[in-house]
């Protein structure tokens, strides 16, 4: 239990690789503010499976596109929890398609969820972290924040841009207690990954299942990335074992940008 007493943020910890990492914090004994898309009604299931744990857990509906939304979950997360020592940036989306075509609404939402606000939860959760000389920054980039991959525009400048904020973020801390590190998976298979495979099959002319290697292709492991491997890549490090860790971006990724 190296987490018991600490508090953690994990934005869009209702599916895929967020829901993991609310799982892997919870069972290190952190209580865990849950947030996606969706009232509590309909992300109950997720909430229940993570209140099992035993620790205490909440569910904010923050939409990350709205910036008073952001800022309220942190303030009431330090109001009702009494700290808030962990916030993990994992809320994102993906949209696939060629610049020219890259619909202005994606290219805007896609920054605001996957970068910009990183920026409204970390600048307001600061604060209270530096007052408590304690806080542990993760930002969930992807192997787009080191390479690039066609069709990703959106996704590749808001991922590089988190990367860097994850570095600046770091050197502004580093004398509070404060740490700032980015994790950047490779393909995990989730809703977000799943998505992807019709549009690559039609895009390039193959079938579904071809599509599926054509994301496998960039991992020299040809195996896809799990969530568990990435969410207890976060519990490590939230531990105290990475205090001295910061400005660092950890690679789980099967090789890809090895290469
Ligand atoms: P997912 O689609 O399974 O989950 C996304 C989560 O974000 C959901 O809980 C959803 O409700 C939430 N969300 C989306 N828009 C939101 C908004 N406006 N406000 C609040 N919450 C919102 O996706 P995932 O694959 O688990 O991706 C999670 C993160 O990991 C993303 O930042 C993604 O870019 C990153 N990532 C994923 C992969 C992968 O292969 N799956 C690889 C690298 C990085």
């Amino acid at each position: 239990m190296q987490l018991k007493g600490k508090t953690a943020i994990v934005t869009g910890s209702t599916s895929g690789i967020g829901l993991g990492i609310a799982h892997a914090l919870a069972a290190a004994g952190a209580n865990i503010v849950m947030n996606g898309l969706g009232t509590e009604a309909d992300n109950a299931a997720a909430i229940q499976a993570v209140t099992a744990h035993g620790t205490r857990v909440a569910f904010d509906p923050a939409n990350m596109l709205r910036t008073n939304q952001i800022t309220d979950m942190v303030t009431k997360c330090e109001k009702d929890f009494g700290s808030l020592d962990i916030i993990v940036n994992n809320a994102g989306i993906q949209h696939l398609a060629p610049v020219e075509d890259f619909p202005i609404e994606k290219w805007d939402e896609i920054i605001a969820i996957n970068l910009t606000s990183a920026f409204h939860a970390v600048r307001t959760a600061i604060p209270g972290m530096k007052a408590r000389k304690f806080g542990r920054i993760i930002n969930i980039c992807s192997a787009h924040s080191v390479v690039a991959s066609p069709l990703r525009t959106a996704y590749v400048a808001a991922k590089h841009g988190l990367a860097g904020f994850t570095k600046a973020v770091a050197l502004e801390t580093a004398e509070f207690g404060i740490t700032s590190n980015a994790i950047s998976p490779g393909f995990v298979w989730t809703p977000l990954v799943e998505k992807q495979i019709p549009v690559i099959a039609k895009s390039k002319g193959i079938t579904e299942a071809a599509a599926k290697k054509v994301l496998l292709h960039k991992q020299p492991t040809q195996q896809f990335v799990t969530v568990e491997q990435v969410a207890d890549l976060a519990v490590f490090l939230a531990s105290p074992a990475a205090g001295a860790i910061t400005g660092a971006n950890y690679s789980i990724d099967g090789g890809w940008t090895a290469e």
